[in-house]
């Protein structure tokens, strides 16, 4: 398990990502299995991960304590992204019901947002929880298109926005100007929100690029100017670290952003990548979803806690 994996390894682009790396660690697989592996979660409490395996409608659990991976949810509604809320509740996105949904303490299901306007959603991507509780999501259309992650249909919204919904449960768009929003994070102090657009995949010359906006008191965003565009296939999901660095899919591994978006090195790994999330005790260990594969690998960074704190 734990010998070098054919196809993985470190790409240094500049020499600042070596203070990233430590020096004998190795990318580790951890499983495989699945046809498309998104939206890794990590519970800090009970030291395991979640992530989703969006065809074959199901969430998987890594259990850190002995590397078991079991079946946590079948069926998942085609759940795509997942997160936590500063109350460590699992926050998913759900493609075939169309809905982002919280899993309460005692496992009972609240529907966090179904609709805007009296419309469905297309089928939300990807979450975050902001301190404030307000939860945050993309809603490309990826889960109607087609039937293989979700249900074929009509959008009713005619449009994929980026939307918030604050703890009164009011529902707003936050962003109205992308073609296919996909993953989102927060800069560390939370004055920075940034987006992917993953157009690409449907137009021809589209988005394959991540923007960063600016975050106002009261919730609003300026800004929203290209941070970094994709050099290898798309940026899915994406995560940040203390230092404010971004760690984010690619079709050859997980590419490491400067904070000035500069493209500083790469982990490679042999699958196209669709989502990461740090996890460990220390959040210094990064979790990989690469197509049919988990895997990990530790780094000298930490990821930005998504319950606060560090
Ligand atoms: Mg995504």
């Amino acid at each position: 398990m734990f010998g070098m994996i054919e196809g993985t390894g470190f790409e240094v682009i500049d020499p600042s990502f070596n203070e990233c790396l430590i020096g004998h660690a190795r990318v580790e697989r951890l499983w495989t299995g699945a046809r498309w592996s998104e939206g890794p979660v990590w519970f800090a409490a009970g030291r395991y991960l979640l992530w989703s395996d969006i065809p074959n409608n199901r969430m998987l659990r890594f259990d850190e304590t002995d590397g078991s991976v079991s079946r946590f949810r079948q069926p998942s509604n085609n759940s795509n992204g997942n997160t936590v809320d500063r109350e460590s509740r699992l926050v998913t996105c759900e493609h075939l019901t169309r809905r982002v949904t919280r899993t309460e303490h005692d496992g009972s299901i609240t529907v966090i947002a179904d609709s805007f306007d009296g419309k469905r959603l297309n089928s939300p991507n990807d979450v975050v929880v902001k301190s404030d509780g307000s939860i945050w999501f993309t809603d490309p259309s990826y889960g109607i298109l087609m039937d293989y992650e979700g249900d074929r249909a009509e959008s009713e919204i005619g449009a994929c926005h980026v939307y918030r919904v604050d703890p009164t449960g009011e529902i707003s768009i936050v962003a109205d100007d992308y073609v296919k929003p996909n993953g989102l994070a927060f800069s560390p102090d939370e004055s920075e929100l940034y987006i992917a657009d993953t157009g690409a995949t449907h137009t021809s010359g589209g988005p394959a690029h991540i923007r960063k906006h600016k975050v106002a008191d009261d919730n609003s965003l300026s800004g929203g100017d290209v941070f970094a565009d994709c050099t290898a296939g798309l940026f899915d999901g994406f995560r940040c670290d203390t230092g404010g660095r971004i760690w984010t899919s690619a079709a050859d591994g997980v590419h490491c952003l400067a904070p000035d978006g500069m493209l500083i090195g790469k982990v490679l790994i042999p699958e196209l990548v669709g989502n990461v999330c740090f996890g460990g005790p220390k959040l210094n260990r990064l979790f990989i979803c690469g197509t049919t594969s988990l895997y990990s690998v530790f780094l000298n960074v930490n990821g930005v806690s998504p319950v606060g704190g560090v």
